[in-house]
């Protein structure tokens, strides 16, 4: 027994979070000196945050799901209301929405990038639409430009879903300049970089921060930090209905030491993916990931396309590959086809979203990926065709 145990190959994961002495470091530190939900740490978190995105407000929050709440709660949408989104997407993005009471109407998206149709939007707007939340799917930016253009001219808010996209950019900005209003993070150890749970909400609005930042807290007019530092006593309102939506110090001081990595984490993924790519964009029942010139992707996934076959041929391919130890995941998923969202509507209006979502096999890709290990996954597609 043991034997067969000790002569078995490491399982290869999809994905692992890349954490060190510094983020242990940083977590001992809070500890130590008492202060342990948002605080000081979390607004350091928030400054570099910003700087790093070039964008002047950074708020941190508990979640990417909780951020895009609570920019939706503050972008004034409610009951009645509906938003615009790709179905193909984490859950999260619908839910979001849902939880407000207004409804998520899904675009399909665009067959090589994988991100909201620009061109199909038009056509989804009624006169309950209040916003569109677009996507940066993997991390590969949505065409942000088009869709600003639509909400002006249908005077909708543009919120983006930047949960994959830290370190991605968009004709040379960085993602988290919100071409729109409004860009989500997250944070969550299947993302880039990790606070274990978080999220991060940027913004260039004042206004919009400074409130945001306050119902994030119950809408409570002072912060604890000025609070705390303050030498007259401070009583401090609750103007409007708000929320617990805070990020503890202890996931902001791991959020800082991860944000130092992540420019050689972007680095490292980058070339993995590209040496993925090299050695599999040949195949002819396999597409790689196209890259539009003016989008820099940070591969928070990578993931290739069956291009022959069904369902059943994918799903029996990451069986093979799972046998070999390699594991995988499924494309992204398709929001409409489960049970909040079913509708026959959707099944019919949403074709390029059912493909990518049932051709689609997300390969390993984390920072400590061998090139060793990278080889073996590479050698055994090679040998998978379908
Ligand atoms: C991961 C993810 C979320 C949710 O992020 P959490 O921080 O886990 O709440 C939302 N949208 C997309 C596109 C995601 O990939």
């Amino acid at each position: 027994m043991s034997t067969v145990i000790s002569k078995a190959r490491a399982m290869i994961p999809v994905a692992r979070p890349f954490l060190g002495v510094e983020e242990e470091q940083g977590v001992l530190e809070v500890l130590r000196s008492g202060w342990v939900t948002q605080g000081p740490r979390v607004a350091e978190f928030e400054r570099k945050f910003a700087r790093f995105v070039g964008c002047e407000h950074a708020i941190a929050v508990s979640s990417c799901t909780t951020a895009l709440q609570l920019s939706l709660w503050a972008s004034g949408i409610g009951p009645g209301d509906e938003v615009i989104c790709p179905s193909l997407s984490f859950i999260a993005t619908a839910n979001a929405i849902k939880c407000l009471g207004a409804t998520p109407v899904f675009a399909d998206i665009d067959a090589s990038t994988y991100n909201i149709d620009p061109e199909v939007i038009e056509g989804l707007i009624s006169p309950r639409t209040k916003a569109i939340l677009a996507v940066h799917q993997m991390g590969l930016p949505a065409e942000l430009n088009a869709l600003q253009e639509i909400a002006i001219a249908n005077k909708l808010k543009l919120i983006e879903d930047a949960a994959c996209a830290i370190g991605a950019s968009f004709h040379g900005e960085m993602i988290g300049k919100p071409v729109g209003d409004i860009a989500c993070f997250s944070f969550h150890p299947r993302k880039i970089m990790t606070t274990g749970e978080g999220g991060m909400i940027t913004t260039q609005n004042p206004e919009l921060a400074a409130r945001m930042s306050r119902l994030r807290q119950h809408a409570m007019s002072l912060s604890d930090v000025a609070r705390h530092n303050s030498r007259q006593v401070a009583l401090e309102t609750y103007d409007e209905v708000g929320f617990n939506f805070r990020m503890t110090d202890m996931q902001a001081a791991v959020g800082i030491a991860q944000l130092d990595r992540l420019s050689t984490v972007l680095v490292r993924r980058r070339l993995l993916a590209k040496r993925y790519t090299t050695a599999l964009n040949h195949l002819s029942w396999l597409q790689t990931p196209r890259i539009p010139t003016y989008s820099d992707h940070n591969y928070q996934s990578y993931m290739v396309l069956l291009t022959v076959g069904t369902v059943a041929d994918r799903d029996a391919m990451m069986q093979r590959l799972l046998e070999k130890g390699i594991s995988t995941r499924r494309a992204i998923m398709a929001i409409h086809r489960e049970k909040p969202y079913q509708s026959s509507v959707w099944e019919e209006r949403l074709p390029r979203t059912n493909r990518i979502s049932d051709a689609g096999i997300i390969l390993p890709l984390f920072h400590e990926m061998s090139e060793l290990d990278q080889d073996y996954v590479i050698d055994t597609v090679l040998e998978m065709q379908p």
